[in-house]
């Protein structure tokens, strides 16, 4: 048995729809929080991101459902999505996450965070995969960008999108922090969505790694139309927080813009628009 009230110290559960649930996570290291969701098919159940907080979460979620749970699959590499994944039988990652997964999040943060379980086995995952977790049917769509590992993880089922942190409401950044690879850019960003684009008719919902969900599917398109502007041009707003949640934004220089349209909000950089 676990603690629950320990546990309800760091995360946060809703039941989002029938047999979906949306567990936040949040710690002092992450006060921007992550939202990571639970998926019940009629066989097993599986998670979609793990979190980070100093506590097991695979004993959370088995003491959330009845079922049996197959595993994690990371939407990608960063800490404040994987850090739960070596406490879960089973993770499922684009191999190109293993990397990031595996690299203790005090590298990535500085002073002394907790300790994680980061040796364990990954089964990879790629486009066009399918997971059935009995009349519950998934498909990964690879979508890199944010984080080159990123996949959408489309419920055929259900008709929800769960899109990690390349579509969400709250600050989507592309490239615009840290040392990127050439390939992330605001134009690879754009022909992701185009690809989410011409997959909209088999989705209502959209359910991000950040700031809350469910969230209609319009973003996609409010997304678009950020990352289009961004492309013709347009300057953005050097007027941005300096502080993402840690504080690892750094602006002196003013090269960070913000593009902000509806729902949609792209943090970019303006040497890799393309
Ligand atoms: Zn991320």
């Amino acid at each position: 048995m676990i603690d629950l009230n320990l546990y309800e110290e760091y995360y946060h559960m809703t039941k989002i729809f029938p047999h979906t649930f949306m567990v936040s996570s949040k710690t002092q290291h992450t006060p921007f929080g992550s939202d990571n969701y639970i998926l019940e098919g009629d066989e097993c159940a599986l998670c979609i991101d793990s979190g980070m907080t100093p506590l097991d979460y695979y004993a959370y979620v088995c003491s959330l459902t009845d079922l049996p749970v197959l595993g994690v699959i990371n939407t990608h590499s960063h800490f404040d999505h994987t850090g739960g994944n070596g406490y879960f039988p089973k993770v499922f990652m684009n191999p190109l996450a293993e990397k990031g997964a595996k690299t203790p999040f005090n590298d990535a943060l500085g002073g002394e965070v907790y300790e994680y379980p980061l040796d364990y086995e990954i089964t990879p995952v790629k486009d066009g995969d399918i997971i059935d977790l009995g009349s519950r049917v998934l498909e990964i769509i690879e979508i890199g960008a944010h984080d080159l590992s990123s996949i959408a993880i489309l419920d055929k089922t259900n008709r929800i999108l769960f899109s990690g942190d390349e579509l969400e409401s709250g600050w989507c950044n592309i490239g615009s922090f840290g040392p990127a690879d050439p390939r992330q850019t605001i134009l690879t960003h754009y022909q992701n969505m185009r690809k989410l684009k011409a997959r909209a008719d088999e989705f209502d919902w959209i359910c991000p790694g950040h700031h809350g969900a469910p969230l209609p599917k319009d973003l996609l398109n409010h997304v678009l139309i950020a990352d289009k502007m961004i492309l013709d041009g347009a300057p953005g707003d050097p007027n941005i927080p300096l502080k993402n949640g840690g504080g690892f934004i750094k602006n002196e220089d003013q090269k960070v813009r913000a593009m902000r349209y509806k729902m949609a909000h792209i943090g970019f950089n303006i040497d890799r628009v393309r």
